[in-house]
């Protein structure tokens, strides 16, 4: 283990943390114990992160690198004989390059603060998700996050053009291009992106951007059957002209729960149906696209495939509109010891899934507190949602859930990542022959496990 003060005299004293500063807060999103870890360092650039993880190496010790800690997979939950590693004073944001359309950030940058700087310059940065006034670009990175806009830009990973990072024993790899084309060998960024800080330490990325767009329309449209729903996801990717970015579905047991909690019962849509979408488009013409949106939602309705919709006619219904999807704080409630998936599957495949989900848990789980079920279906992820009084049983849920998503061919972790809650399934959705692989690049990436160690495989 290192001496916290040989750590101090790299980074400095004031910017060690330990004793009872540490441990007043919580582990993480989820997890409201007392973080347990040696000390928290924050170093303030990539030379003094370089040293720091040189010493850990030398002396064995274990280390998390932490952005936000709003990750939803325990992946940065640590033990008393953790270092821990904020980049929080790496946050430096570029001036965004506008012809290139690029921006340099280092990686302890907000991703709202990264959204807001661009679109300053005219431009916007892809990436989106509930987490974004808290989440990191390094987090969003090692996570690779998906989020609302995935359907429109990708997820984080294809955001990035170069990386900067430092291996376990202190060595710096540093790529930073800002090339779309670049074609060099081994793209090695790639290794570190989504691999949750088990590989190395992210400090700084050059980002892909692309033009803001000027208008948004927003619509909440119901349906009958999901079949409909389906369709209208190809018809609107067709017809909007490539301006679609989010289409989010709410099966009707989540939609009416939050309707109740956020809005006080008073649903934007009269009536209940079994499916609800929240869609959104976005370009750069403001009244064509308006003419455009109520045109394909209107063909929508007249070809039987929405039963009813509504058009956000002010930002302010639009916010309403989205707090139905994006408010969580009831359904916590409500679920006592919740239980989340995050999965992806083959749309065609997603009705047979939930009704065999929730048949299950009904014969199996009969304590269960229902489901909600939601989630980007413009990118095949669904967020899947239920509930124990206690904590006995969910080993039982997990497992019953993930042996389903397996054999029904999807993807245990869509956008959250593996961390410690889905470790022990990551056969589920991974081969052994892959999982083998991961372990020798993590052997010779770090051959003393020092990083992020028991997350992920
Ligand atoms: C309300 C809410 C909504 C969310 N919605 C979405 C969503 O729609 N889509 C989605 O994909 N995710 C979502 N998330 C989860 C999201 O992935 C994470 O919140 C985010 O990507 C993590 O960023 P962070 O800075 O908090 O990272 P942390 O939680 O601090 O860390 C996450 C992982 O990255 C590692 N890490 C952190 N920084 C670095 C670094 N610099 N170098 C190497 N490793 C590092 C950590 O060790 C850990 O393994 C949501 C979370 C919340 C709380």
């Amino acid at each position: 283990m290192v001496d916290l003060d040989d750590v101090r005299r790299i980074v400095g004293e004031r910017h060690v943390v330990d004793g009872a500063a540490l441990s007043g807060r919580p582990q993480d999103f989820w997890v409201h114990t007392p973080t347990a870890a040696l000390g928290l360092a924050k170093p303030k650039d990539v030379q003094e992160l370089s040293a720091m993880l040189a010493l850990c190496h030398q002396e064995d010790q274990p280390v998390i690198a932490e952005g936000g800690r709003t990750n939803l997979v325990g992946a940065t939950q640590s033990t008393g004989e953790t270092l821990l590693v904020s980049l929080e004073r790496l946050n430096d944001i570029a001036a965004p390059d506008r012809q290139g359309m690029t921006v340099e950030v280092g990686a302890g940058a907000i991703i709202e603060t990264i959204q807001q700087r661009c679109a300053t310059d005219g431009l916007r940065f892809g990436l989106d998700f509930g987490a974004r006034g808290s989440a990191t670009l390094g987090g969003a990175l090692s996570t690779n996050a998906g989020g609302f806009q995935a359907l429109r830009y990708g997820v984080a990973r294809d955001q990035v053009l170069g990386l900067e990072c430092v291996l376990a024993d202190g060595t710096v790899l540093s790529h930073l291009s800002s090339f779309v084309k670049d074609n060099t060998g081994y793209d090695l960024k790639h290794l570190f992106i989504g691999s949750e800080g088990t590989l190395g330490v992210i400090t700084r990325a050059v980002l892909r951007l692309h033009p803001a767009p000027q208008s948004v329309n927003t619509a909440l449209l119901a349906f009958e059957t999901f079949e409909a729903v389906a369709e209208t996801l190809g018809l609107m990717r067709r017809d909007l002209n490539g301006t679609l970015s989010s289409f989010e579905i709410m099966w009707a047991e989540f939609f009416h729960f939050n309707v109740d909690a956020v809005l006080n019962g008073r649903s934007p849509i009269e009536g209940r149906y079994p499916f609800y979408i929240l869609c959104e488009s976005e370009g750069f013409e403001a009244e064509a696209d308006a003419a455009l949106f109520e045109t394909v939602v209107g063909r929508a309705i007249e070809d039987g495939l929405v039963a009813d919709a509504v058009i956000a006619a002010s930002s302010r219904q639009r916010q309403e509109l989205w707090r139905i999807r994006e408010d969580f704080e009831a359904e916590m409630q409500l679920f006592k010891t919740m239980i989340d998936f995050d999965v992806s599957l083959p749309v065609a495949s997603m009705e047979a899934f939930v009704s065999e989900v929730e048949r299950r848990l009904n014969e199996e789980v009969p304590g269960n507190l229902g489901l909600h079920v939601l989630g980007h279906l413009g990118d095949g992820n669904l967020h899947v949602t239920t509930g124990l009084a206690t904590p006995e049983g969910k080993g039982e849920v997990r497992r019953l859930v993930y042996e389903l998503i397996s054999g029904y061919g999807g993807s245990i972790s869509a956008e959250h990542g593996i961390g410690l809650a889905k470790r022990d399934y990551l056969h589920h959705s991974r081969t052994a022959a892959e999982i083998a692989t991961m372990r020798a690049l993590k052997q010779a990436l770090d051959p003393k496990g020092i990083l992020n160690p028991g997350k992920v495989i």
